[in-house]
Order: C-alpha cells, then structure tokens, then sequence
C-alpha cells in the first residue's frame, strides 16, 4: 500500500485526497496528516484514518490533539510547528506527501519532501512561486518527483508527452514540438461585473466562486486573478516553458482545465468536472489511473464553452504576477508574500478588495528597487526576504486604508 502523508489534511485539497483515498482503500494508507490548529476536525480525522502521525502548527494545539487521542485510546503521535512538518515530509517510511498547506507556510516540508526525495503531489503552488530553481535542483538532485496537482498544471502535464512528464523542471518543450502552453482560467466571480464596482466587493462576495469549491485565500486570489499569476509562475518553472511558451486564456465554463498546443497546429486539452479529485486522484496513482469518485463529462449537457483574452484593468494582479515572472526570484518571492498579507488584511475586512493589487504593487515595486534575484541562491536567503516582506506589507496595508 502506498503511504502518504497528507500536509493540510483539514483543508479543501486534504478533505479531496481523503475522499480519493476512501474510495480506494486497498491503494492507499493515511500515515500522517498534517494541519494548522482545528483540532476537533484533526481528532475526527485521527479516529477514521489511525495514522502513524498527526502534526498541528503550534504546541498547545498539538497538546490539545495528544490529550483528546489518549482519551481515545487511539496511538496517532502528535508533533508541531515546522519541524513536525518536516519530519513527516522526510520519513523513511512515507511514499507521496500531498503537499496541501495554504501559502508559504508549506514551503518547509515541501523543500524537505524534496530533499529525501518523495513523491511530492504538489498543490502548494506557493512554494513554487517563493522558491522557484531552489525547489527544482533539489528535486533534480535527489530524484524527487513533483507531479502538479494544480488542476491547469495537472492538465498540461497530461496533455505532454512522456518524455517531458518525466523532466518535469527542465523538460524541453521545443524539443517535444510545443509551442505553447495555454493556461486557462474561469475569470472568477467578476468577469462581467462592472470594473467601477470592484471596490466595494465583500470578502463572501469574493469568495463564492462560480465553478470551484476551495479554501478562502484561494477563492480570493480566483477573484482577483492572482491566482492564475501564480499558475503562471508555476507553469514557468515546472514546464521550464519562457514568456513566448505560456499564454492565458479566460474560459469561464472551466470544462477545459488547460491545453498544450503543438508546432503542427494540434491542441491537446484535458477536461472534466471541476473536481479536485481528478487531478488529485491522477497524481495519486500516476502513471496508472484510479477511480477518482467523479462522474464524467456529460459532453450533452456542458453547452457552449467559450474563450476570452484577459483583461488586464479588471486583473491588475495578473499583470503584477506576469510581470514577476520575468523580473526574477526576488519578485515572485515578494509578490506572493504581500500577497497573501494583503489577502488575509482584505478577508479580515481591514482593506478594500482592489486596494489588493495596489498593496502588492507598491511592495514589489519597493523591494525590486533595492534587491535583485542575484542574492537569492538559499532557502535562507529565500525565508529572509520573504519575513521583511510580510513586515512591509503590513505597513502598506495601514497606508492603503
Ligand atoms: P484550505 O484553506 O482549504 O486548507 C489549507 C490547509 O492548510 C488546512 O488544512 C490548514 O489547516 C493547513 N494549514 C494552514 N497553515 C498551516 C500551517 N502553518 N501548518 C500546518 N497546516 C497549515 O486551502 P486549499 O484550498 O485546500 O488550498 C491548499 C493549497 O492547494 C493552496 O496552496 C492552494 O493554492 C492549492 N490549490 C487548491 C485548490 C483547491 O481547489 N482548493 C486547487 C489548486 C491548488
Ligand atoms: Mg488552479
């Protein structure tokens, strides 16, 4: 049976896995779950699923969880923090880690799934974004192989051929006969709201997104369009694709999950129900396949599917991110840690939702000012940047209202 450690287990892509992995109980084992400090949602868990270990963020909620278990007579161990983490993503006896925590708070036990070379299922685009060639050497290094769960990226990757499914990180699209990759994207719960109205939209507003069911920092980044910036830095690095390899598409049905088009004019598009179970279930049992609990396409009821070019004044985080891309580590970095200060001060209704992107943009545009990619060779030197830039975020959050 494969074990997998699932990292963000109380979370929309923990609560998917564990629905893929109920469905095929005789594939799959739970050895450890990882969250940050729901505690009641963690002793349910435990007590369905028995893994080796649970790990909550902190040490009162970790010493809540072992209290509740022993009471239980259940033999889980409890550990915290980052460390807690990491120990699970690294043990010897773990096969896959679904990386599933929100932000960069992942970027730890992805690095150290990396490092003792895992099978990383790799949700946690922030990761990626924040650490970018770091996190692809290290894989490279020690063989880990990172398949996208994200649900653009686990398309593209099957519409690849093999060969290039297998250097994920440094596969050459050239060589393989693309010519694009076309990153596709709902356009979230605003695409045709008046822009002028943007302003007042409320956090439930913004969450509520018209195709997709995930967590709230998600849900915001698809409103604001973030989200798809982020995929964009994603799709760079796991496809090792450059700006004239990555296109965005808005496709506000979500039946494509995204495409790969070929120097011959072919286009490859996987589709399906927007259910996380699909991608999830396709990492989990990659290169074979495995029930995933969603019904298939009923092709006689989907209607017309349609596309649009992005608008960039209704999207400025797009162009923001797009923009980063280019700029090098230090923006991407910078971008997705005020970002996510920015997304949270939004969802605790401290700022406006537009005033999202101007806080990103005057941040990035004052670290890039003083910084360059250049200094940024180490996971430390990556942390560093991205703790000074959660600080100044913060003081542009108090500027901004
Ligand atoms: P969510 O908010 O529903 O869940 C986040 C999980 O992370 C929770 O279990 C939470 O307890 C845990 N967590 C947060 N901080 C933690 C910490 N410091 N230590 C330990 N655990 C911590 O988020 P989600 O929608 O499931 O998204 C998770 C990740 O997957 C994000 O990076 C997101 O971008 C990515 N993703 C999500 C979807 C989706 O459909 N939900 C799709 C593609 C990618
Ligand atoms: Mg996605």
């Amino acid at each position: 049976m494969k074990q997998i450690a699932i990292l963000g287990a109380t979370g929309s892509i923990g609560s998917s896995t564990l629905k893929v992995i109920q469905a095929n109980p005789s594939e799959y084992q739970v050895f450890a779950l990882a969250a940050a400090t729901n505690v009641e949602a963690m002793v349910s868990l435990c007590r369905q699923w028995t893994p080796r270990f649970a790990v909550m963020h902190d040490e009162q909620a970790a010493e809540q969880l072992t209290m509740q278990l022993a009471s239980l007579n259940l033999s889980t161990s409890v550990l915290s923090g980052q460390a807690g983490l990491c120990d699970v993503a690294q043990h010897p006896q773990v096969d896959a880690v679904m990386a599933a925590i929100v932000g960069g708070a992942g970027l730890l036990s992805t690095m150290a799934a990396a490092k003792a070379g895992k099978q990383i299922l790799l949700a946690n685009k922030e990761s990626l974004v924040m650490s970018g060639q770091l996190l692809i050497d290290v894989a490279s290094k020690t063989g880990a192989q990172i398949l996208p769960v994200d649900s653009e990226h686990n398309a593209i990757f099957q519409s690849l051929p093999v060969d290039a499914q297998l250097q994920i990180g440094r596969c050459d699209l050239q060589a393989c006969g693309v010519s694009k990759i076309l990153l596709t994207g709902s356009g979230g719960p605003f695409r045709y709201s008046d822009v002028e109205s943007l302003s007042t939209v409320t956090p439930e507003q913004a969450i509520a997104h018209p195709n997709w069911s995930m967590g709230p920092k998600i849900s915001v980044d698809s409103a604001t369009m973030m989200n798809k910036g982020l995929e964009y830095i994603e799709a760079k690095w796991l496809f090792a694709a450059d700006k004239s390899q990555l296109d965005v598409i808005i496709h506000p049905q979500s039946v494509i999950h995204s495409m790969v088009q070929y120097v011959d004019g072919s286009v490859i598009a996987q589709m399906g129900e927007p259910d996380m179970c699909t991608p999830i279930a396709h990492t989990m049992a990659y290169p074979n396949r495995t029930p995933s609990t969603v019904s298939a396409l009923d092709f006689t009821q989907v209607g017309e599917l349609t596309f649009l070019a992005p608008d960039f004044s209704r999207y400025p985080c797009l162009q923001l991110a797009i923009d980063a891309c280019f700029e090098g580590q230090h923006a991407t970095t910078t971008l997705n840690a005020c970002n996510e200060v920015a997304v949270d001060a939004f969802l605790n209704r401290k700022i406006g939702f537009t005033d999202i992107a101007r806080v990103n943009q005057s941040v990035v545009e004052a670290v890039c000012a003083t910084q360059s990619a250049h200094q940024l060779n180490d996971l430390e030197s990556l942390l560093s940047l991205d703790e000074m830039v959660r600080k100044l975020a913060q003081e542009h959050v108090v500027k901004v209202v």
